[in-house]
């Protein structure tokens, strides 16, 4: 079964139809993006999975033990989870020593840097701008909707197998992984949808301005990573999870203006 091409009404009632049986069907509305979504994983087994597979990420990736970078991620993070509506998370920040230029969230604010994306950032508003795009993606709960919609699509029978016995098949933890956000390191190329991305550019923005960060400087972080992923055969990986364009870049500043003042009535010293 694909849910591509359906309507979200639809896709529901597909859900509603043929994964009732397991009782983890819902449609919710989400008060941050202002529309319902598709959601068959409840709350506890997604924080469960997205705990388990964050700590295995812990032991197996290298942690950087640059003081100024871990400094700077903390800050920024700290103070875009202060303004983004999931102060009740357990918010943590890491940043891991790999050259290639990444960043990625999962759900329950588990937020980690490459060592490698800091270069391409000319201040900390830019580190800023990635901060508060991927505090979107969990405010967006979109690591919710892309497992329930990889779910719905690839077989729902997993992750009744993985309830049953409390073992992740390898394929499921791909799934899983991938579609926490944690990338082709630990489990598949999931790209973000193009939705997913404007909804996470859009609160992220917002976030930004009300921590104190001037938004006019996302512009500039992406316009760098476009640039330093010109003439490669293959985007960097940043860029195909998080596909960026111009129109892209057009839609982020649109919305700066109507932000200033937030900023300014923000903005420290
Ligand atoms: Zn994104």
């Amino acid at each position: 079964m694909t849910t591509e091409g359906l309507s979200r009404r639809e896709m529901c009632g597909v859900v509603l139809g043929g994964m009732a049986t397991a009782a983890l069907a819902g449609c919710q509305h989400n008060q941050e993006l202002g529309r319902s979504q598709f959601i068959v994983v409840p709350d506890s087994l997604l924080a469960q999975m997205s705990l388990s597979s964050w700590s295995s990420l812990k032991a197996q990736a290298p942690i950087s033990r640059d003081r100024t970078a871990n400094a700077v991620v903390s800050r920024v993070g700290t103070r875009i989870a202060d303004v983004s509506n999931q102060g009740h998370l357990d918010w943590e920040f890491l940043v891991i020593e790999d050259r290639v230029p990444n960043a990625f969230v999962m759900p329950g604010g588990k937020v980690a840097f490459h060592s490698g994306i800091l270069p391409l950032m000319d201040n900390e508003a830019q580190v800023a701008a990635v901060m508060g795009h991927e505090a979107g993606h969990v405010a967006g709960r979109h690591a919710a909707e892309r497992l329930s919609q990889q779910l719905a699509a690839q077989g729902s029978l997993m992750i009744g197998a993985y309830l049953a016995s409390g073992e992740m098949d390898p394929e499921l933890q791909r799934i899983v992984f991938a579609a926490l956000g944690a990338g082709v390191t630990y489990g598949l190329l999931l790209p973000y949808s193009r939705q997913h991305e404007y909804e996470a550019d859009e609160l992220g923005l917002r976030y930004m301005a009300r921590a104190g960060y001037d938004p006019r400087d996302a512009g500039g972080f992406w316009r760098n990573m476009m640039q330093a992923s010109a003439g490669r055969q293959r985007p960097l990986e940043f860029l195909s999870t998080h596909p960026a364009d111009n129109n892209r870049l057009a839609a982020i500043e649109t919305q700066v203006p109507s932000l200033l003042p937030v900023y300014e009535r923000n903005r420290r010293a």
